[in-house]
Formats: structure tokens, C-alpha cells, sequence
């Protein structure tokens, strides 16, 4: 389920996840130091503007498990919507169509 959204329509419900699912504070979100801020409405932010999607994940990722590489693989939270692509890239067995 989770590898058929594309890596910015993960990072969108992952951001409506950390809002308790609710669209304002989302998009009025001021960490923008967050990995995953740019992309956070779910849209292609401005060429040049923010790191590819699938590195932004991997990126928040690191931070989500304190930059232990050996925590994101076994990360246990298979519903969070970032676990298809916490390796920074596509699943072997999924993942659709999206901005690198
Ligand atoms: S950008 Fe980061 S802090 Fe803001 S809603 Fe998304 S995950 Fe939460
Ligand atoms: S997939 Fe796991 S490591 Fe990545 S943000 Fe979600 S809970 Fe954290």
C-alpha cells in the first residue's frame, strides 16, 4: 500500500501524520529546517529550491533515528508513509512515478 504513493505524495501525508491530520498547520508549518518543509503541500517546489524528494526522505529519516543508518533499516513503523523509500530510494517492489 504504502509504495504505491509517490515519494511527495508520502511526504505529504507524513507531514498531515506529524499535524494530527490537519491541513492548517501544515501548511503553516514553520520548521523550516525540516527535511521534508519544501515539499510538505505535497507539490514540486521550485527548481533549485529543495533537495530531490527521495534524498529529503532519507534525509529525515536519518534524523527520525538519530543518524543511526542501522535504525532506519529496521525501522519497525511500517504504516509511516516515508518507510517505502527510507533508503532514499524506490522500492524494488513499488513505488510510482515522481521527481527524483
Ligand atoms: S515539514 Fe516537518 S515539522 Fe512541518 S509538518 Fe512536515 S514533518 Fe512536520
Ligand atoms: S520510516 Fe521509520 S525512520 Fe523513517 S520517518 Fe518513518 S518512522 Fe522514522
Amino acid at each position: 500500500m504504502g509504495s504505491r504513493r509517490t515519494p511527495t505524495r508520502a511526504i505529504r501525508e507524513a507531514c498531515l501524520q506529524c499535524r494530527g491530520f490537519e491541513r492548517g498547520p501544515v501548511r503553516n508549518c514553520q520548521r523550516t529546517g525540516c527535511e521534508l518543509h519544501m515539499r510538505r503541500m505535497g507539490r514540486r517546489p521550485p527548481a533549485g529550491t529543495a533537495p530531490p524528494p527521495l534524498r529529503s526522505v532519507r534525509a529525515y529519516c536519518l534524523a527520525c533515528c538519530n543518524g543511526r543508518r542501522k535504525e532506519i533499516r529496521l525501522c519497525p513503523v511500517a504504516d509511516c508513509p516515508l518507510h517505502p523509500y527510507r533508503f532514499g530510494r524506490r522500492p524494488v517492489d513499488g513505488g510510482t512515478g515522481d521527481e527524483r
